[in-house]
């Protein structure tokens, strides 16, 4: 059985028995993988950085045939987001983004798109963007790679041009034409700002996005759209957000 050599982000780690974790990784080559690490935590406090929750990895795995949890032999960080860590806000961010990735993610089924997402997002919260931003950008990309993107340029049901003030339905999947609104009586309105900050980020590049300007009512208007998106079409309750929720209610961010 081969080694294979694979890049990945570590979505979760658990202890195994005294010297072993068990590591839920996202790679890039093979999607979601889980793997044993053996031997690797008391006598060598000196790696225990490399299994970090979040960390960019280069990783040596041998996939085990028989089993659900393949073995892997080395696990190198090559980025560790260290700004991310020191901060309450983007640090929640991230484990919010490592919940979704979690959610959406399947064993043995790679996705690129979902990949690059996960890492320039990661290291655009290590950087100077307000956490807010980076946290809507991530969603509307995340929607995107997994083929999910609200439809902001033609009605969601039947494809018909949509005209500014058309409705939003979360149900549908985004703006509705005159005809389906009649049918889709779930729709709301959003301004027209918040559909143009949606529709340039799912055209830009991700790197690009942090210089696309929004207002504080556009920000606060988009979160609260995409957050109902996600809500209907992911369906799983994000702990991460609701401590977010928290840390906002006590007036921490
Ligand atoms: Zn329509």
């Amino acid at each position: 059985m081969p080694a294979l050599g694979v890049e990945g982000v570590i979505l979760r780690k658990f202890y195994l028995r005294e010297t072993s974790y068990i590591l839920v990784v996202f790679t890039k080559e093979f999607g979601k993988v889980k793997g044993v690490i053996k031997g690797v935590r008391k006598p060598y406090p000196q790696f225990a950085g490399n299994f970090e929750i979040f960390a960019r990895c280069q990783l040596l795995f041998y996939r085990k045939k028989r089993s659900a949890i393949d073995l892997i032999t080395q696990c190198e960080a090559l980025e560790f987001f260290l700004p991310v860590r020191k901060d309450i806000e983007r640090l929640t961010y991230a484990n919010y983004f490592i919940e979704l990735i979690e959610t959406a993610a399947t064993p043995y089924d790679a996705n690129e798109a979902l990949y690059r997402t996960l890492v320039e997002s990661l290291r655009m919260l290590a950087g100077p963007s307000s956490a807010k931003r980076v946290g809507r950008i991530f969603e509307i990309k995340f929607l995107g790679a997994l083929g999910l993107s609200p439809s902001l340029d033609k009605c969601a049901a039947c494809g018909a041009p949509v005209e500014e003030g058309s409705p939003f339905s979360v149900k549908s999947g985004g703006l509705l034409c005159r005809g389906c609104e009649r049918r889709d009586r779930s729709g709301f309105r959003i301004s027209p700002g918040t559909v143009n900050f949606m529709r340039k980020i799912q055209k830009s590049e991700l790197a690009r996005t942090s210089l696309i300007k929004v207002t504080r009512e556009v920000g606060k208007e988009t979160e609260e759209v995409l957050k109902r998106f996600l809500r209907y079409h992911i369906n799983r309750p994000m702990k991460s957000l609701a401590f977010l929720e928290q840390l906002r209610r006590v007036g921490i961010v």
